[in-house]
């Protein structure tokens, strides 16, 4: 028989149902947000976890026919769109690429830096691509981005349209005096529908299946788009887990991106991608039980990059 050198592929079902039965216990710390009504009556038990190795093989636990929005896991996703299609040039003019030690939608961070967003992986970030994508209103903007997505992968993107009203119900201050400040600053053109555009793109929405799929255009997507995943890794590893990224690159070492569903995706180059999703999460907005089982597979297979 021929053993695989893919490390991520040696993890074995009995190991992976052992943490995630712990990721669920430590979950119990976490808190669900309250400010989009309908996240908030997630189940805080809730856990999925798909585990894709490049040499083709699966590892799933858990809820795995569970959809849940991609909330933040969407910004890599964008943010390869538009490499994609715009250019490094055109992206870069219209967001940083530095990491941030202040919380994902700090107004301050963007103040201090008179109104251009510090990086893709933030709000305000997100909001300015988001008014970059092609489409002449949000729907077909986020349209766009979804059939692109789910053309490379045969993945079931679609957008949760009760959660998107659910967030419209309660319209987010503090997203559109990020708008407001890059419409001032002249990072932004038109508020109302980069805002509108984000919104949806936040409730893009799949199972860990649909999630695995896209993360593993980033670890191969071929070689016609290869740099530009490079760039997204990047940022995910610096700037992907907010201002907790730092401390993560030394604990677990691999790419990753969290939203406030309790979704997350981890990337690990040349190996394949780890999607979790439980509700619960830190107070820097990453979920509790997705953490953990990230660090216990990165330690245990020893798949830190910087290893
Ligand atoms: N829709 C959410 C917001 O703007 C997404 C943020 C997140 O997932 N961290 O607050």
């Amino acid at each position: 028989m021929k053993i695989s050198t893919n490390k991520l592929s040696h993890l074995q079902p009995e190991q992976l149902n052992a943490w995630a039965t712990e990721a669920i216990n430590r979950s119990k710390s976490g808190q669900i947000p309250a400010y989009i009504p309908l996240l908030a009556q997630a189940d805080r038990q809730v856990f999925a976890v798909q585990i894709r190795a490049i040499d083709g093989q699966i590892l799933s636990w858990g809820s795995t026919a569970q959809t849940f929005p991609l909330m933040s896991v969407v910004k890599p996703f964008v943010l390869l769109y538009l490499l994609c299609t715009l250019g490094e040039k055109a992206v870069f003019d219209c967001v940083g690429c530095d990491p941030s030690e202040m919380p994902f939608n700090s107004l301050t961070q963007l103040e201090i830096d008179q109104g251009k967003p510090r990086n893709p992986m933030l709000n305000s970030g997100a909001i300015a691509l988001a008014s970059l994508l092609p489409g002449k209103n949000a729907v077909e903007r986020c349209q766009n981005l979804q059939t692109w997505l789910n053309q490379q992968v045969n993945s079931q993107l679609f957008v949760d349209e009760l959660m998107l009203d659910s967030v419209n119900a309660m319209p987010n201050q503090n997203n559109w005096d990020l708008a407001l400040e890059m419409v001032q600053s002249g990072y932004l053109q038109n508020s109302a529908i980069a805002l509108e555009t984000y919104n949806r793109l936040c409730c893009l929405s799949g199972t860990v299946d649909d999630l695995a799929k896209l993360g593993m255009v980033l670890v191969n997507g071929g070689e016609a788009i290869a740099e530009h995943c490079r760039t997204v890794k990047a940022l995910m590893a610096t700037c992907g887990l907010y201002e907790a990224s730092a401390r993560l690159a030394l604990r677990v070492g691999i790419p990753a991106k969290s939203g406030v569903s309790g979704a997350m995706l981890s990337v690990i180059p040349g190996e394949g991608a780890i999607v979790s999703y439980s509700p619960p999460l830190n107070k820097e907005g990453n979920s509790v039980g997705g953490l953990f089982l990230l660090e216990q597979i990165s330690k245990a297979l020893r798949l830190s990059v910087f290893d």
